[in-house]
């Protein structure tokens, strides 16, 4: 669905830099090696943003639990690959931004600011000189874990190992803090979020987590953990996923039919077969067939958020293209983002609230962080 936005909204939309700080993208690159230039049946694409009035995408590097503390290391190198391989393709429609100043450089410029991040310390292999590496080469951020907890840090959605962090997840967060990349706390468990916060002399976010309070996930955020985190200065991105944001709809896919669970099952899989298998696993899994919520539940979200974490900490990290997962009913793909700003301004928010939410906020900590 598109929709029609009065001439008021419509100007807003324009005006406001709409920044998504999560979508998983460059599966399809690695995977199904797709030409983003083209207009496709996924949730984005560059005629999509540009459709939708995406100013900034932050693009995640997300390394399948498959591949183990062997192997994730090079899948991460080949998913940054397809990312410069693709701004290379589209100079005329994207750029790389890697500080405040370029973000607003590129989207002056009339493209699509193209952002980097890792999605989950299993691509680091335990080695600070990869995290180094992956900051040399633009990668401005990091989630801590994924679905999995990691030898040195535990995520929300499996067994806890360190009780939070390690003394080495201590020295990932000091070095990150070093190389100016933003700690992103989406999916990792409560006890790390308690303890980056105290940690961290920067700023941190959750680019793509919900609240709690409404759907309670795992990997969403308690009320109390979502001001701490507006507290360090940081900001809560809230996630569009169905089962993240609708308790209806998590009930119904049970607790195994949760997307984050299947990645957990264990597998053991040759090395040879892994890029096989991952793209089969992609390929195959997460349709279910259960109803779509209403998108009024995103706005429920990001209205929670802003009374509990402040309206200087909320933004939109709606989570597009993470294998296809089903999305609010009548929003299918970035060019629905005009629906987030027409929804947030028809509940009452200010024009200059929708603007923070829709990418201020994010560009502030962005700047506060990485310069600019
Ligand atoms: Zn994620």
């Amino acid at each position: 669905m598109s929709v029609t936005l009065d001439p008021r909204t419509r100007a807003l939309h324009d005006r406001a830099l709409v920044w998504d700080a999560h979508c998983d993208t460059l599966q399809r690159l690695v995977v199904d090696d797709v030409d983003l230039g083209l207009p496709s049946q996924a949730q984005a694409d560059l005629p999509a943003w540009h459709a939708g009035g995406v100013d900034v995408q932050v693009f995640a590097v997300w390394v399948d639990t498959i591949y183990g503390s062997d192997h994730a290391t090079r899948r991460a190198f080949e998913q940054i690959a397809a990312f410069y391989k693709f701004l290379s393709a589209y100079p005329d429609q994207v750029g790389l931004a890697t500080t405040a100043a370029e973000v607003r450089r590129v989207v002056g410029q009339g493209k699509l600011a193209a952002v980097l991040a890792i999605e989950g310390g299993l691509a680091i292999q335990n080695d600070l000189g990869v995290l180094r590496s992956f900051a040399r080469l633009g990668a401005t951020s990091m989630t801590l874990t994924h679905s999995a907890s990691l030898d040195w840090v535990d995520s929300s959605t499996d067994a806890p190992r360190s009780h939070g962090l390690s003394a080495f997840g201590r020295e990932v967060i000091a070095e990150m803090n070093r190389l100016r990349m933003i700690v992103d706390l989406s999916h990792v468990s409560d006890p790390v979020i308690e303890q980056v916060v105290e940690l961290s002399t920067a700023p941190v976010i959750a680019s793509h987590s919900s609240a709690k309070s409404i759907c309670a996930h795992p990997r969403n955020l308690t009320d109390r953990l979502a001001r701490a985190i507006a507290d360090t200065g940081g900001v809560v991105g809230v996630n569009f996923v169905n089962e993240i944001i609708d308790q209806a709809y998590y009930d119904q896919l049970g607790k195994h039919g949760s997307v984050l669970a299947m990645l957990n099952q264990p597998t053991r899989i040759p090395p040879d077969q892994l890029d096989r298998a991952a793209a089969e696993r992609l390929r195959g899994w997460f349709q279910d067939d259960v109803a779509r919520p209403p998108f009024e539940r995103v706005l429920e979200h990001v209205e929670h958020l802003v009374r509990v974490a402040g309206i200087d900490h909320v933004g939109i990290g709606a989570d597009m293209d993470a294998c296809r997962i089903p999305l609010p009913a009548g929003f299918d793909s970035v060019r629905d983002f005009p629906m987030i700003t027409d929804g947030l301004s028809r509940r009452g928010m200010s024009d200059d609230a929708v603007e923070k939410v829709m990418g201020g906020n994010f560009l502030r900590v962005f700047g506060e962080v990485r310069g600019g």
